[in-house]
């Protein structure tokens, strides 16, 4: 039996711990048994002014320490972040629904990328160009954007904070976080944790409650220079209108339609591993996932096999108890946009080989859990084939044509990422440059690591996160003509 005692957390302006303005909060519900695991202030306008001014005033300061100093906090950040994983975990698993293990490897993950930005905060460099003057000096200088907003989404709720925070407090901006209402908590922690660094205040704020009001109280602001935010693609585009007003800058990761596909000359046995690995990482809800797999006539009878024996062995249950492989959808909206895609996909002639089911069975009731589900038989005219399914369902096209199958796979308005099986280096590097998606994995699927630079093309959004490429995104270019 899981017990659990509900937590009140407040939101971080100006160094001060506080409540909304009308002391009105948001519920935090635990997707899988539907009890409440702690509420968070419902702020609006008003604070989000305040946490803005707060920033505002520490940029000064902040962006004038070296980048070492600045390296430190995050350094240091990454140590708390370590120190605390159980307990950092364990709420995670709470308010998300991921299983513990999968949490845990996030929550290092999440002070992985604080300290690799502590490390490369020192890197952030200059050029110095020839002069088309003899008497000419051109030096291009790097300096911090400002106030940066961060708009996080519930699905890592851990690591898409450190991942733009740690990156944009590197670049010498100070910010304000917004987290998702479904997962406010592990944010609240990692501020707490922040704090515990001696971070000076107002450099890092956060603030919490109703997602509209807020974000349109951060595009108001003309302190606010730059968004940088992970979501969906309607929200996404909502705010490239917004942005428009006061060129603001963006970054934004958005939906996508990752394809895998497995051509003839696959390994099965790794392309089965790495589409389990990955289709089913945290229940199917990853913007970078798998949406689905496209296998060679001559491997499908292999593949679906060997695919559907995994499957079915997948546990489903509570995170926290050990040996979950698989925990819930995150709400209620999330199963019906899953069955409704399962729907339309057996109504034009798709087989559901295992699972195709919300799963209602004694404890998993009071939850949202769906089965894990493979459907072969799988057509282009079946929405599953192109909307984000956002849920753990595999479904499998065959195709005979090689060439043809990377034609439609790019015939899709998102382009994240895209991942193949194949043993052929000239195939490898062929397909990899022809698909329109920001990221291709070859024989493998691990994509998200500090050091490289994540996001996608099209609709999947601008902009990057991770590496150097993510420090650019708050960072101002800046052209200085010397004449001597
Ligand atoms: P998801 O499908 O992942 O829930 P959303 O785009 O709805 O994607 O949410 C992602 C993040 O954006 C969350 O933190 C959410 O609160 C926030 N958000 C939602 N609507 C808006 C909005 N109109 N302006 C700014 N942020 C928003």
């Amino acid at each position: 039996m899981q017990t659990w005692t509900a937590t009140h957390q407040r939101m971080w302006i100006g160094g001060q711990w506080v409540d909304s303005v009308t002391g009105e909060t948001v519920t935090v519900i635990n997707p899988a048994n539907g009890e409440v695991v702690g509420d968070v202030p419902k702020a609006g306008r008003k604070e989000t002014a305040q946490a803005v001014d707060a920033a505002h005033q520490a940029f000064p300061a902040w962006s004038g320490l070296t980048a070492a100093e600045r390296g430190a906090y995050l350094k240091k950040w990454a140590e708390e972040i370590r120190r605390n994983r159980e307990s950092l975990a364990r709420l995670l698993t709470m308010e998300q629904g991921k299983p513990l293990s999968e949490a845990l490897e996030e929550v290092d993950a999440a002070a992985d990328f604080s300290e690799w930005y502590g490390e490369e905060a020192k890197r952030v460099a200059g050029e110095a160009l020839p002069g088309s003057k003899r008497d000419q000096r051109i030096l291009v200088i790097r300096q911090p954007l400002g106030v940066a907003a961060l708009i996080t989404p519930w699905n890592y709720p851990a690591t898409m904070v450190t991942r733009k925070m740690a990156a944009a407090l590197a670049a010498g901006c100070t910010v304000v976080l917004k987290p998702a209402s479904q997962t406010p908590l592990t944010a609240a922690f990692l501020m707490q944790l922040l704090e515990k660094t001696g971070l000076p205040t107002g450099v890092a704020n956060l603030v919490t409650g109703n997602a509209s009001e807020i974000g349109q109280a951060l595009l108001d602001d003309p302190k606010v220079r730059k968004i940088s935010f992970t979501g969906s693609t309607e929200v996404g585009k909502q705010l490239i209108e917004a942005s428009a007003r006061q060129v603001k800058r963006l970054s934004l990761e958005l939906g996508g339609n990752a394809p895998l596909i497995v051509f003839s000359d696959a390994d099965v046995d790794r392309a089965v591993a790495a589409a389990v690995g990955n289709k089913f990482e945290n229940c199917g809800q990853m913007c970078n996932g798998i949406n689905v797999i496209y296998v060679h006539e001559h491997l499908l009878d292999d593949f679906l096999q060997k695919l559907v024996e995994r499957v079915g062995q997948l546990r489903v249950g509570f995170g926290w108890e050990p040996g979950t492989e698989i925990g819930p959808v995150i709400d209620e909206s999330g199963i019906r946009k899953i069955d409704e895609l399962v729907r339309d996909a057996v109504e034009k002639g798709a087989e559901i080989l295992t699972g195709g089911r919300r799963l209602l069975e004694g404890p998993l009731a009071r939850g949202t859990f769906y089965a894990p589900t493979v459907l072969a038989g799988v057509s282009f005219d079946m929405r599953i084939t192109q909307e984000e399914i956002f849920g753990p369902v595999a479904p499998v096209v065959s195709f005979s044509d090689e060439e043809e199958i990377v034609k439609r796979v790019n015939d899709t308005p998102y382009g994240l990422a895209a991942y193949f099986f194949t043993k052929d280096i000239r195939r490898a590097f062929t397909v990899a440059e022809g698909l329109e998606f920001g990221m291709v994995a070859v024989n493998g699927t691990s994509l998200s690591v500090p050091q490289a630079p994540f996001g996608g093309i099209k609709e999947s959004g601008q902009g990057r996160e991770g590496g150097r490429y993510g420090m650019e995104e708050f960072l101002n270019i800046k052209y200085l003509s010397i004449n001597l």
